[in-house]
């Protein structure tokens, strides 16, 4: 059966309070597409502003510590996050693994701290262009999967997985269908390994320059259950379509 389609925006490092009215009519527009499940990921410092601003629509982080305090200048706990009012967070994005210098185990942590509190995660993996230029996309993405997943789906959160080639984000350049399907169908056969029939209810988004204009067609493979969105995100006029296609209806 297929999934509710799950499009989540990742605003990266952008939105200043000037944005809130941004995200309200992100809000606003997409309570019009019941079928889909639509959410914005935000800076950390945006989080609180951004929940008040929309309740009841789910805002989330970008990264979350795996520690529940301590010493960690700068850093920002599930705990913390969830009482600034997000409801869900992104772990292991590309950005970070390649300039924190994240690593799977550090994922992983990250993924079970999250899920523990009660928040859902959206877990990213993806090879660079290097890896797929030498036909290692799938071992690669899987490794990296495999390596991140938590040991349990237990909590309240709910988990997905984002496959997001690298060479892809903010490029134009998206994967064919068939290239996504492969890798989708990889992971899907990966989450059931790993949580039995659990797998099947994990929604596997797709990222990587998703646009008005591509959104259909990537959303028609199977094993797509959304997607997540960086820069078409940011504006109501190009996210709202994606979601409207996400509801079949362009
Ligand atoms: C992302 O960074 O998660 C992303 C998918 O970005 P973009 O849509 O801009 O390629």
């Amino acid at each position: 059966m297929a999934l509710k389609k799950l499009v989540a925006g990742n605003w990266k490092m952008h939105g200043l309070s000037s944005d809130l009215a941004e995200i309200q009519a992100i809000a606003d527009a997409s309570r019009q597409y019941p079928q889909v499940d639509v959410a914005l990921c935000v800076p950390a410092i945006m989080i609180e502003r951004a929940a008040r601003t929309v309740p009841g629509f789910p805002i989330g982080g970008q990264d979350v510590h795996y520690s529940e305090k301590g010493a960690h200048t700068g850093c920002t706990s599930a705990q913390m996050l969830l009482d600034a009012g997000a409801v869900l967070t992104i772990v292991g994005h590309s950005e970070r693994r390649d300039s924190q210098r994240e690593t799977d185990a550090e994922v992983k942590a990250k993924a079970e701290a999250a899920l523990s509190c009660g928040l859902s995660v959206i877990l990213c993996v993806g090879e660079s262009l290097e890896v797929r230029e030498q036909g290692k996309a799938v071992e690669t993405a899987i490794a990296q999967l495999d390596a991140s997943l938590p040991e349990t789906m237990e909590g309240e959160g709910e988990l997905a997985v984002a496959y997001e080639p690298i060479w892809a984000i903010g490029t134009g350049k998206v994967p064919t269908t068939s290239e996504i399907a492969e890798i989708h169908g990889a992971i899907r056969r990966c989450l059931l390994e790993r949580y039995g029939a659990g797998g099947e209810q994990v929604r596997i988004l797709y990222g990587g320059s998703v646009k008005p204009s591509n959104a259909a067609e990537i959303f028609s493979v199977e094993d797509v259950d959304g997607a997540l969105v960086g820069g078409a995100s940011l504006k109501t006029a190009d996210f709202i379509p994606i979601v409207e296609a996400a509801a079949g209806i362009s």
